[in-house]
């Protein structure tokens, strides 16, 4: 059973565009997002002045002109935009980064720590646990993915794997820091195979058990799913209780596909094409 306050988390629903789209149909995607998104208030839940809760994280040469669109207030305040990656220095000579001080002042609010396609080109637990504390020094909010492979799964290690993923980041993180989290497994990610409700939220409910072993406020901390979420599964998936949205990549691409998953996350959209 839930307990009361899991009932009330609100749903977060993150379109991970990866490296895609082109220029042109970048700008057009992400107006056809803030045009159909209904314009009313975020939740304060997960934050006092109401944080977004539909969120884009593009390919970074678009953040500066989707920052110049939020700021121009054409775009509904509960639209956040996000980075994919974060370098581990603020600033300095490193060629090829872009560090949380760029990141928030181009209008990130939150940037992905441990993308496993991240950890597949190399991230280990320790790079991604600096990465995370560089967001938090830059008031961006860590989304931390976490998940296991299908050889981790099929040998019983799942849980263990997710928790040594989170341990890395839980034990160097301060407890009163804000931090989200996206399970992902791995086996899950852009093979159009999703996980179960039943499978997500087993695992959902042990990083929650493991964040509040940690000292962390676990029944307040926002855990999506991430795995190949299309409008045709999202309803079941985000009906759970435990799930609390879902980080979504190649759905995201489709505004009609990413849409219907805000939808099906219970945040207003405009039927209007
Ligand atoms: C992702 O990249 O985080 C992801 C979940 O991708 P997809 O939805 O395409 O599986």
């Amino acid at each position: 059973m839930p307990s009361p306050e899991a009932a009330n988390r609100p749903k977060i629903i993150a379109g991970n565009w990866k490296l895609n789209p082109p220029r042109a149909r970048g700008l057009e995607l992400f107006g056809e997002v803030a045009r159909r998104v209904a314009d009313t208030p975020a939740p304060k839940f997960y934050g006092p002045g109401g944080i977004p809760d539909v969120w884009i994280l593009p390919p970074s040469p678009f953040l500066g002109m989707f920052h110049e669109l939020t700021r121009g207030g054409g775009v509904p305040a509960r639209i956040g935009i996000g980075a994919q990656d974060i370098s581990p220095s603020d600033f300095g000579a490193h060629t090829g980064e872009t560090g949380g001080g760029l990141l928030f002042d181009f209008g990130c609010g939150i940037a992905l720590t441990g993308h496993s396609e991240r950890r597949e080109a190399g991230e280990t637990d320790a790079i991604i646990a600096i990465k995370t504390l560089a967001a938090d020094r830059a008031g961006i909010i860590p989304l931390l993915c976490v998940g296991e492979s299908e050889a981790e799964r099929d040998s019983g290690d799942m849980l263990a794997v997710v928790e040594r993923q989170l341990a890395a980041v839980v034990g160097v993180l301060p407890t009163d820091r804000p931090l989200w989290i996206a399970y992902e497994p791995v086996w899950a990610i852009g093979t159009g195979r999703t996980a179960t409700p039943e499978q997500v939220v087993e695992v959902h409910r042990s990083i929650r058990d493991s964040l509040t072993r940690g000292g962390r406020d676990g029944a307040r901390t926002p855990i999506l799913y991430g795995g190949s979420v299309k409008a045709a599964n999202a309803v079941s998936l985000l009906a759970e209780a435990e799930i609390d949205g879902a980080l979504v990549g190649g759905a995201s691409l489709d505004a009609d596909s990413f849409l219907a998953i805000v939808e099906a996350a219970g945040l207003g959209v405009s039927t209007g094409g």
